[in-house]
């Protein structure tokens, strides 16, 4: 019985073998395919199966008793029901090959290992065994293992299993736990190495530094880019030193305040660092602190991430010197300047642009509506020229001119004017300036005023303040076409002063321009219907045109001038009264003639004139050689009369 034990303790041997082959071979295996590796733990696993079948407990001749269930089992149970297959099938083999009286039974108990693997690999549903499960299988696997003895002649397993049942059971029981234990405890560890390796391989080829520290700032991995960073040879002399090895004292010393902050609150830090390196360049970090827990969760040290910034940072610098530039040329600008996105939305403006609309400069802020601000503005009183009930047209209207790039006159309140120039943007967008017209508008203005007041001007003669000849010309054209177009009458009156070189030679040309202003006064104050125009025609010559007025009524409207002036009484001793006198001409163009020239009324009025003058002047002569009655006492009727 010693050497039957003995046996056992070899079969244990063998089933230790098996357990450390595949363990060692893991790596091996695990790298063929998929087929390959059920066929090399399969054909292993029989292999161990023939061994132990070799070095069994001969209970009687034919009948005997091995571990040959424990690498079956395994096969199938921790890797596949194929390599179980493969094992059972070669077991039995050999168990045959043996013979004997157990030979049959043997088989048949393999066949029930072989199930009894494949049904617990598919209650693991291919997750890894645990320790539960592992015990769980082993009682399986132990109770199928004495399965075979049932199949034998009962005087066979009757003998039997008083011997070995019991230590049998735990053997097989013991072994698979075991042995089985310690396979995934290994695959395990293997796979673990492996990620492990892996990991190292991709932080080692990172180009961003990756360190981590124990809790007193000493670093225990670093990868080639910390290294690198830290100007030191590689990450092999990081080890067991400390950020004061490698920065100045005062950028360590911030460093380490950095990391116990961050294992104090046991939070992820993300620190932006300007780090001084000790051959005095500089480098800007973003730099992110992790503390790293132990297995028990209390901080061991601390996984630091840095990112090195500094290109970032000099475009940033950049990027802020254009920005203050560009506000700098916006603020400075004296047109007001605004830009809108494609949907309206106010993006920048400078400060010129709210400083015109000041009553809703807090509106026009960046992301604010056009509309909006529009509305707002008309709320406000700021806008100027919408008629009321036009509101919304004119909005619609200005956000419609965002659209196309143009110009336009704008008018504020307060009698401001701008000029807006708008351009689309590449994006959609619209970007306008306004700059301020109204000092241009106003002087436009005054020039217009000043205009219009030397056209008036150059209408007037300046000694008599009456219309002047050439306006008398333009207006004479008018009123004849007039008339004709109307069939109207339109008279025209000749005066001139009697014997006034006398006068002028008498009493001196400033008192002779005084009688004219006199005589021109008399002749204006006459002129009493919108129509009547008076002109100075030259010298002591003045005209009248008098539409709408016929012969008689024009005689009696010169008449009446021709005694005002008498009334003035300025004295002229060269005329026959002793006073200032004047003579008329009058020529109508009745309105039924149409075949008089505006010329031709001129020359006749002057010729009535004439011959008033040759009638004795100080009379009324009308162009038709008749005498006009307007009343006793007349000069006229006196020429009438002498001749
Ligand atoms: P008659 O009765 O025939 O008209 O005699 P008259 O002396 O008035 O003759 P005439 O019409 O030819 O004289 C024009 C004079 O009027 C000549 C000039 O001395 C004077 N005269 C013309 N223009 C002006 C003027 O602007 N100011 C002054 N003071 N005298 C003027
Ligand atoms: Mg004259
Ligand atoms: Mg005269």
């Amino acid at each position: 019985m010693i050497s039957a034990w003995h046996d056992l303790l070899g079969n244990l041997g063998i089933v230790a073998l098996f357990a450390a082959a595949l363990a060692f071979g893991f790596d091996w295996i695990r790298q063929r395919s998929d087929w390959l590796q059920t066929a090399i733990i399969g054909t292993t696993a029989g292999a161990c199966t023939c061994a132990l079948l070799l070095m069994p407990i001969t209970l009687q001749p034919g009948v005997i008793y091995d571990l040959r269930a424990v690498p079956v089992a395994l096969a199938g149970f921790l890797w596949s029901p194929p390599a179980a297959v493969i094992a059972g099938v070669m077991a039995a083999i050999c168990r045959v090959y043996l013979g004997g009286v157990g030979a049959a039974p043997a088989v048949f108990g393999m066949l029930v290992i072989v199930v009894t693997s494949i049904v617990g690999w598919m209650m693991l549903r291919g997750r890894a065994p645990t320790l539960r499960d592992m015990v769980l299988f082993g009682i399986a696997a132990a109770a199928a293992s004495m399965s075979g003895w049932f199949a034998t002649p009962p005087e066979i397993w009757q003998a039997a299993l008083p011997k070995i049942g019991l230590p049998g059971v735990t053997l097989v029981f013991v072994a698979v736990v075991v042995a089985g234990t310690g396979m995934i405890a290994e695959r395990r560890r293997r796979a673990t190495a492996w990620e492990n390796q892996v990991y190292r391989a991709v932080i080692d080829a990172m180009p961003e530094p990756i360190s981590a520290k124990d809790v007193d700032g000493r670093f225990i991995a670093a990868n080639p880019a910390t290294a690198e960073l830290m100007l030191a040879s590689g990450p092999a002399a990081l080890l067991g030193k400390t950020d004061h090895d490698f920065y100045p004292l005062d950028v360590a010393s911030a460093f380490r305040a950095d990391e116990l902050s961050a294992i104090k609150s046991g939070k992820v830090m993300l620190i932006e660092q300007r780090a001084k390196r000790r051959d005095g360049s500089e480098v800007w970090l973003a730099t992110l602190k992790a503390p790293l827990h132990g297995s028990d969760g209390t901080i061991v040290g601390l996984l630091t991430h840095n990112r090195d910034i500094s290109e970032l940072k000099v475009l940033e610098a950049q990027h802020e010197e254009a920005q203050r530039q560009l506000a700098d040329a916006l603020a400075s600008m004296a047109d007001g300047l605004v830009m809108f996105d494609r949907r309206q939305r106010l993006v920048l403006c400078n400060d010129r642009y709210r400083e015109i609309f000041a009553k809703t400069a807090h509106l026009r802020v960046p992301g604010t509506p056009f509309a909006d601000i529009l509305r707002a503005s008309i709320a406000s009183g700021e806008q100027a020229g919408i008629l009321p009930g036009q509101e919304e047209a004119w909005i619609a209207r200005t956000c419609a001119s965002l659209a196309t790039s143009g110009e336009d006159i704008i008018e504020l309140s307060g009698d401001r004017w701008f000029h807006t120039r708008v351009r689309l943007t590449a994006d959609g967008g619209s970007l306008s300036v306004l700059s301020d017209v109204t000092e241009a508008r106003r002087t436009q203005r005054q020039l217009s005023e000043l205009n219009q007041q030397l056209a008036a001007l150059a209408r007037i003669d300046s000694l008599t303040g009456l219309t002047n000849r050439r306006a008398f010309d333009t207006a004479l054209a008018t009123e004849f076409s007039r008339s004709a177009r109307a069939g109207t009458p339109l008279s025209l009156m000749f005066l001139d002063v009697d014997h006034f070189k006398i006068y002028n030679d008498a009493h001196g040309h400033p008192a002779g321009d005084g009688c004219l202003r006199a005589v021109a006064r008399v002749i204006g104050d006459e002129m009493k219907r919108p129509g009547d125009l008076a002109a100075r025609y030259g010298g002591e010559e003045f005209v009248a045109i008098l539409p709408q007025t016929d012969m008689r009524g024009a005689a009696a409207l010169a008449e009446m001038i021709r005694q005002r002036v008498r009334h003035l009484a300025i004295p002229n001793a060269s005329t026959p009264a002793g006073i200032v006198t004047v003579s008329i001409g009058i020529a109508t163009r009745e309105g039924s003639a149409s075949e008089i020239t505006g010329e031709e009324l001129v020359a006749r009025a002057d010729k009535a004139l004439y011959a008033a003058k040759a009638a004795g002047r100080d009379r009324v002569m009308p162009s038709v050689p008749r005498l006009v009655n307007t009343g006793a006492d007349s000069p006229t009727q006196a020429a009438a009369g002498g001749g």
